[in-house]
């Protein structure tokens, strides 16, 4: 269960303690977020979010192995919605799958090219599935690094973009989600998004 997920601000303290620093105040924006290295599919959250593509009907990637464990009840009821536009979030329940929805989001198609209709493309699939979370009354969300498969967003912007993104969502929604787990698959984002989250998590 999400027991086992330090967030951020205890990784950061558990660290402090084994270099012998004094532990700092803070709380609050680092409280709220986690990085975990692994599958998305096991994870027991509220909901999971999907990196799909438009047509919600699954695909490679972390997209087909989220229909692979939910089961084929999941591609019935992505059926029934009509496809996704790009930047754009859909909800669905999560079937066989720990999780008990499943945030349907598109991410713009990059080819290694990160210009400003990608970067608010992107930027808009973390604010629609957060949006979405906020509508259904749901408080724990586990993100993968959406574009950056077979979408090709380069790595090191699309990391930036999904940590300010949901920084700035957690600042201005206080009150709404508990818990926004960064799930990365690969070594090169864990240690991207493990720098990052230091710049953009510590002291908040
Ligand atoms: P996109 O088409 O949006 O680029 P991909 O699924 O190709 O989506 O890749 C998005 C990210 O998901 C990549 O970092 C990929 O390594 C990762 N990924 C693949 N399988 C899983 C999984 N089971 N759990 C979490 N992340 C995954």
């Amino acid at each position: 269960s999400l027991d086992n997920i330090l967030t951020w601000r205890e990784e950061k303290r558990s660290n402090d303690k084994e270099e012998g620093k004094d532990l700092t105040g803070g709380g609050g924006l680092s409280e709220k977020v986690s990085l975990y290295k692994g599958d998305i599919t096991v994870l027991e959250v509220d909901a999971i979010v999907n990196a799909a593509n438009s047509s919600l009907l699954g695909g490679g990637g972390v997209d087909g192995c989220i229909h692979k464990a939910a089961g084929s009840c999941l591609y019935d009821e992505c059926h029934s919605l009509n496809g996704c536009e790009t930047g754009n979030a859909k909800i669905t329940c999560g079937y066989d799958l720990p999780a008990r929805y499943v945030i349907h989001t598109v991410g713009p198609v990059a080819r290694g090219h990160v210009g400003p209709t990608e970067t608010s493309d992107l930027t808009a699939c973390y604010e629609n599935s957060l949006r979405l979370m906020k509508e259904h009354g749901l408080k724990t969300v586990a993100f993968p690094c959406i574009s950056t498969g077979i979408y090709g967003f380069p790595n090191e912007p699309a990391a930036g973009i999904a940590l300010k993104t949901v920084k700035n969502w957690i600042k201005e929604n206080p009150d709404e989600i508990t818990r926004v787990i960064f799930c990365v698959f690969l070594d090169n984002d864990f240690s991207i998004y493990k720098k990052k989250m230091s710049a953009i998590f510590e002291d908040n």
